[in-house]
């Protein structure tokens, strides 16, 4: 069986932050503008055939330079002690796997990913077999403690990688279903995943039952499952500690957790706000959450969405100022599976505060949005600038618009107790040039140039030659 060394290519961590431009690209897989999926599955010894490498539909050699290709990826895996729990976890380290062959890059997860291969990687004899090849090997060079026998189907057929996509959807789906079970306040422990850190050196990754990572492919079951097989690993648990605010999500065990996984460049994290002491981005978030300061609103952007979000840019752009692993209040990153939460962004006002999602978004996480808000959040098709958005949430009476009431009344009596304190026929007395003497016989001149002199009252008196009043 070829290993790693038999590759016509090179396979190791330092290809890690390798990037390929459209320029030195050979072929793109999956990605925005094709589709394909992910899956790691833990399956019956008897499915899996130990070793097998597969690919279905055309590879590199048939396929033509520049062009576009659906993508799958088919991680199989049975072992005594491998259970469901781990798929999640083993499937996110897909990306980090691929990424370590020269000339291949992957990014995203599940059903996001998006992959390039690199002209002279291809000039090398590279074949997508080769990936798979290398997964195998990744795949049982660290995990095979538990891993005793392991299958890689890679599909680039549109047929098969439709059918997959649809199976892998309800894989993730029944994954996220479990992960809704619990809460915070069930658990002692939290999670943090430091996998990103190699390229967000600061980004501490906090994984709660109500907060699923923002890669959206590690629920805290997942975490929890991953510490097992893997303690060394970079996913282990921290204590919760006291909850200093039930709103906001601020736990002391998060905060100190961060302040030391971030080597001090975070203190302190609210999990539920996206304004106040967000959680940091480190970039491959499913969605981005940000604030609107127009309306006081919060919309919410995802990596399928490549038009303009109102704010007059699209989701990379976006993404682009919310990443790299600073803590950037009015930017959150967050995954489909936190938007289902009871508890997202409750600290901000919840999906009462969400004021704009692209259409297709909205109706992927429906049953997670109240019925009587859902027709009030406005959609490229409502709103595509804020003066549109805050047209359209004045027409539906969408709850922010009473915050923009409250605003304004507090505005107003603002400007009243200024007025009281400082009438606005406060006597000013406005002066080109105003000599001081002073006294004390001192034989100068001070001069104020355009002075503007604020008095509460100015008393005129008459002063008689010798200096006192009259
Ligand atoms: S985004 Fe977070 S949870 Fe996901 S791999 Fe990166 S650090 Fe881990
Ligand atoms: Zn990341």
């Amino acid at each position: 069986m070829a290993g790693l060394e038999d590759l016509p290519v090179e396979v190791s961590p330092r290809y890690e932050g390798e990037r390929i431009r459209s320029g030195d690209m050979y072929v793109e897989l999956a990605g925005p503008k094709s589709f394909g999926a992910e899956l790691f599955k833990v399956m019956d010894h008897d499915e899996v055939r130990d070793g097998n490498v597969e690919v279905i539909g055309p590879d590199i050699d048939d396929m033509e330079e520049g062009e576009r290709y659906p993508f799958g990826i088919f991680v199989k895996a049975a072992g005594e002690e491998l259970e469901e729990d781990v798929e999640g976890v083993l499937e996110r380290r897909i990306h980090e796997f691929c990424n370590y062959v020269e000339g291949f890059m992957h990014l995203n997860q599940r059903d996001q990913i998006w992959c390039r291969v690199a002209k002279k990687a291809v000039e090398k004899g590279f074949k997508l077999e080769h990936l798979g090849i290398a997964l195998r090997e990744l795949f049982k060079e660290e995990f095979g403690n538990v891993i005793d026998a392991i299958e890689v189907v890679l599909m680039t057929d549109e047929d098969k990688v439709k059918e997959f996509v649809e199976y892998a959807r309800e894989v993730y789906a029944k994954r996220d279903e479990r992960a809704k079970e619990l809460s915070e306040e069930d658990v002692d422990e939290f999670y943090v995943c430091l996998m990103c850190q190699s390229f967000a050196p600061t980004h501490v990754c906090v994984i709660t039952p109500d907060r699923t990572s923002l890669c959206g492919s590690i629920t805290w079951h997942d975490a929890k499952a991953a510490y097992k097989i893997d303690p060394e690993g970079p996913i282990f648990p921290i204590e919760k500690g006291e909850c200093l605010d039930p709103e906001a999500g601020e736990y002391e065990g998060v905060n100190e957790a961060v302040k030391e996984h971030s080597g001090g460049a975070v203190e302190r994290v609210f999990l539920h706000s996206c304004l106040e002491y967000p959680h940091t981005s480190c970039g491959c978030f499913q969605a981005v959450a940000f604030y609107i300061p127009e309306v006081d609103g919060i919309g919410i952007v995802d990596r399928e969405y490549t038009g303009d979000t109102p704010l007059g840019i699209p989701f990379s752009t976006l993404a682009g100022e919310a990443s790299g692993g600073e803590q950037q209040p009015g930017f959150v990153g967050v995954s489909y599976g936190y938007m289902e939460s009871d508890k997202f962004l409750q600290y901000d006002g919840g999906w009462e505060r969400i004021v704009w999602m692209p259409k297709e978004l909205k109706e992927r996480v429906k049953h997670a949005i109240p019925d009587e808000l859902y027709d009030k959040i406005a959609t490229e098709e409502d709103a595509t600038t804020v003066d549109e958005l805050k047209e359209f949430l004045e027409e539906v009476e969408h709850p922010v618009v009473e915050r923009w009431e409250e605003e304004e009344e507090v505005e107003e009596e603002e400007e009243k107790v200024e007025e009281e304190a400082a009438p606005a026929e406060a006597p000013t007395l406005e002066v080109g040039e105003l000599p001081l003497v002073p006294g004390g016989g001192l034989n100068v001149k001070i001069v104020l140039k355009n002075a503007k002199i604020y008095a509460e009252k100015v008393i005129i008196k008459r002063v008689d030659k010798e200096g006192g009043e009259k």
